[in-house]
Parts: C-alpha cells; structure tokens; sequence
C-alpha cells in the first residue's frame, strides 16, 4: 500500500491546525485498513473559520480585485491540482475506493471547474436600464460574502472544485465542510491557494461530523450563502437551517435517473453508456443511471448484454487498477455496501430477479459485485429509492407514454435519458421527462459548461455552466438622478 501521512489537519485562515473534536479514522474501504487520521472540528472551530472567511471578505483582498486577476489565481488552482495529480490521485483511490485510473479523471474533472471558472470571472456584468433623460441606471453583481459549502464523499474533489472554483472567481471566500469518510484529499485545494496567493482566509477547509461542524456551518450567523450536496435528509436540514438566516442555498441532492432505451435504440453503443452509467464510481454518483426502462421488445436481449457487462468487470482493489479498463473499485465503506446488498435482498422479495451478480464479494473490503436486476416493477422500493451503488434495475414498457410514466414516477428529477434513432421522439421525451438535464443517445454527455440540478427532491439551484454563477452573486441596482 502506498505510504501517506498519518495525521491530517484542518486548514483555519491560513494555518493547519487540529480539531476541538478530536479525530477519527480514515478507513481504505478496499482493505479495512486505517490509513490515516483526520482532525475533526468542533462548533468552535467552525466559527474561527468563519470569522476569518468574513474578515478577508470585509478587508476586499479578494472581492475588490479586478475580476481578470481573481480568474488568473483561479485557473492557476487548477494547473496546481494537474502538477499534483500523482500525489493526489492514490490518496483519493486510498480513501474512496475508486480505480486509480477514476481518481486521475476525478483530478481532471476538479481542474477544468477551475479552468471554466476562472475564465468566467470577468463575464459577471451588470446591464444598464434606460429611464428617461433624467435618469443613469445600472446594476452590479456582488459577492455574497462567505459561502459554506458541505461536501459529500462520492467526488470529495470535483464537488468541492465546483462550487469553490465559481464562488471564489465571483470574489467570495469560503468555508469547505469535508466528508467524514474521505476528507484527505480537499488538503490540496488549500495547498492550491497558497500556491497561487490567494489571501488568507479566504479559503478554509476543515472536516467535522454533519449534526456537529456541519450543522454548526449551516446555521452559522455569519455566512451569507451555502451550498449543499448530499442527500435529501441532510438537505432538508440545512435549508431549514438557511431559512432561519434568511440565506440562499443550492441543494444538490440524489436521484433515480432513468434511461429510456427504444425499439429502435442502438444497443451496441448502449452497454457501453450503461457501462458508464451504473458502475463508473461503483455506481454512488448522484447522476446514475440506476433504471433501465426498455421497449419489451428488447428486454430480454438488453438483461443479457448488461449482465455480460456487469460481469465482464474486473472487481478489485482500485490502487492496483492504474489503467483505463473494464474494472470497478470498492464501495466508500462497507456500510454503504450493506446498505446497498439490502437493498437488492428486498428487491428480490418484492418479485425482481437477479440477472447479475447480487452479492458482496468474499474478501475484506466494501466490494459488491456489479449487479443486474430484472423482472422489476415501477412501484417496488428498488425502483423509487436511490441504492448509491452498481445496481441497475430493468424495466420493461409497452407505449411510449408508459415509459415517460415511469421514468416521471419517482421523488426525484436529476437527470434522465433517451435512447433511439429517432429525432421527433428524442425530442418529446426529452420535453416529457421532468428532470434537471437529459442525455440523449449519451450517459453524462455534458460538461462543466452545462448547468446540471434538480427537479423534485433532487434539489434545487443550478451547479456548472454560467447558471451557476449566479449562486455567488447578488445583484445591486444604481439609480442616478442625473442634476444637470
Ligand atoms: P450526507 O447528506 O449524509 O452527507 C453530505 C455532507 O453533509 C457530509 O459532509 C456530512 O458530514 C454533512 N452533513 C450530514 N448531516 C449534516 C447536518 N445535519 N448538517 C450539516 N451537514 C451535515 O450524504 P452522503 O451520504 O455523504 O452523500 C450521498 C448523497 O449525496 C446521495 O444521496 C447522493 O445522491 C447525493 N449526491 C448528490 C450530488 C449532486 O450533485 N446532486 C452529488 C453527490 C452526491
């Protein structure tokens, strides 16, 4: 196993210190093992972090900067993670369990957030408004001030790069809630703004449990706007919290997204979106195509080539997979994998059939092999809650109508999908499914440039794309009486 520092420490307006609540064990979901120590903070911890997060605010050192030169140290954040990636890549396989080869993307992913955004700093213009002769009217974007941001553990990384690489290219500083399960590699991004000169306080990092720091940062008087990504309990709580501050927050909550595959679709390319769809990430990715809702025709014939796929993956310890390849990592812990093994049991007594795999592997590890249900029906639980993990449901439909139903038929919106030749129909589903983006003829087709969110309880607010932007700033508006 690679060697990695034993104690981690929280980052509090430019110094790395420990945690009021003592620390907890980072755990290499592949192995069971310990592989190092985190500092947690405490209520109080919060609060400094804060306190500084608003003093550099007040101070202007990054707000009052001219908006080019914030998006330079922005970008420049992002060529840091890139120089780093060999340190940080088997941290972030170490501590979550994905394939080394997912962990470079992931790093990959993280710059180019800092890449877009940085380049977008100097387009947040305000508009001038005519009012007559009398009149000079315009308006301004300003920053929050302090955002808050909590991170889950499926992309500690690109999660954390999303929302702090827009906030600070829009002049606010901010706080940074790690996971609990995978805090050590955020460590970068503060390495990342003293590397590019950022002023202190503007970015603080600190892991703490969620009902301790966490909540103690949401509900924290002093910051001005939050983001949240994680699930829909836990984003119910902090916009109550936000509420009782009278401040915004972006909710990114989970899903069950659902792809639509045709009579018509192309199945070849099709394994290879599922593939991608269920089991990059061991399937805990937000955005999952965690249903499969299939023209009757075809579903036989898809049941058999998905559990080809899902049995053709590779299923082991990610630190030894470096390549690009048919392979698929732990789970982030083995309560997730339980979680998920339970989830399938169920399934099974409700009438779905296992056409691959079901189980967890018998080794030490949070490993489930990639699994392929069929025979599942809209109203049973696998269908309508999210498993956030490599479980794919199959569902047969008749109508084209039928199909829109069920894949309209749960809490959720995130994301949805269309598969099939056909343009005119493409387009009809695609204005039929409620959800926040929808891929056609592509799982995760997209990019940082595309706003992505939710319908329903997967949230609300936009991450990514210029929407986003929008999240960091309030807009003021000038009117002048012109005394000529
Ligand atoms: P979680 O809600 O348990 O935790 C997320 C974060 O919130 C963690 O940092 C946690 O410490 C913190 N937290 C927990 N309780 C808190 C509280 N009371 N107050 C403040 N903070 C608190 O979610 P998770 O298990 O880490 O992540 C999995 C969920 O996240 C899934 O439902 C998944 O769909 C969702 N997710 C959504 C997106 C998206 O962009 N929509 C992306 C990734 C994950």
């Amino acid at each position: 196993m690679a060697q990695i520092k034993e104690h981690w420490q929280n980052y509090i307006n430019g110094t790395w210190v420990d945690g009021g609540a003592g620390r907890i064990d980072v755990v290499n979901p592949a192995t069971g093992e310990v592989l190092a120590q985190q500092a947690l903070a405490d209520a109080a911890d919060v609060d400094r972090a804060v306190r500084a997060a608003r003093d550099t605010h007040l101070s202007g050192a990054l707000s009052g900067l001219r908006p080019v030169e914030r998006g330079r140290m922005v970008q420049a954040m992002g060529r840091f993670l890139l120089e780093h990636i060999n340190d940080i890549a088997p941290v972030l396989t170490l501590e979550q369990g994905k394939p080394l080869w997912e962990a470079r993307t992931e790093i990959e992913g993280a710059a180019r957030y800092f890449e877009y955004y940085g380049n977008q700093a100097e387009t947040v213009e305000g508009r001038s408004i005519p009012l007559g002769a009398q009149y000079l009217d315009f308006t301004v974007h300003e920053p929050y001030g302090v955002s808050a941001q909590i991170i889950p553990w499926n992309y500690p990384l690109e999660m954390t790069a999303r929302s702090l690489s827009a906030a600070l290219a829009t002049g606010n500083t901010c706080v940074i809630k790690t996971p609990e399960l995978t805090p050590l590699t955020n460590a970068w991004f503060a390495h990342a703004a003293e590397h590019v000169g950022l002023p202190t306080g503007a970015v603080n990092i600190l892991c703490g449990l969620g009902q301790d720091a966490g909540a103690a940062l949401a509900s924290h008087p002093l910051v001005n706007q939050i983001v949240f990504t994680g699930s829909v309990a836990t984003g119910i709580a902090i916009a109550t919290a936000a509420a009782r501050n009278v401040v915004p927050c972006v909710l990114e909550l989970g899903g069950k997204s659902a792809a639509i595959v045709y009579d018509d679709a192309d199945l070849d390319a099709f394994e290879s979106d599922a593939r991608w769809g269920i089991f990059f990430n061991a399937g805990q990715v937000c955005s999952a195509m965690s249903r499969v809702i299939v023209h009757e025709s075809k579903h036989d014939e898809l049941v058999a080539r998905l559990s080809k796929v899902a049995q053709g993956l590779n299923v082991t310890d990610g630190i030894n997979l470096p390549e690009f390849g048919a392979n698929m990592g732990a789970m982030v812990s083995t309560a997730q994998r339980d979680r998920a093994e339970v989830m399938v049991q169920t399934a099974l007594s409700q009438g779905a059939q296992v056409a691959a795999g079901g189980h967890t592997l018998n080794r030490a590890g949070a490993f489930l092999q990639p699994t392929v249900l069929s025979a599942v029906r809209p109203t049973m639980d696998i269908a309508q809650q999210e498993v956030f993990g490599p479980v794919l449901s199959v569902l047969p439909f008749s109508t084209d109508q039928e199909a829109i139903e069920i894949s309209n038929g749960t809490d959720y919106g995130l994301v949805g999908g269309v598969f099939t030749r056909d343009l005119d129909r493409a387009t009809t589903a695609a204005n039929q499914i409620r959800a926040g983006q929808v891929f056609v003829n592509e799982w995760y087709a997209g990019g940082v440039e595309t706003p992505f969110g939710g319908y329903g309880k997967s949230g609300y607010g936009r991450e990514k794309g210029r929407e986003a932007l929008w999240n960091y700033v309030q807009t003021k508006n000038i009117a002048i009486k012109m005394r000529g």
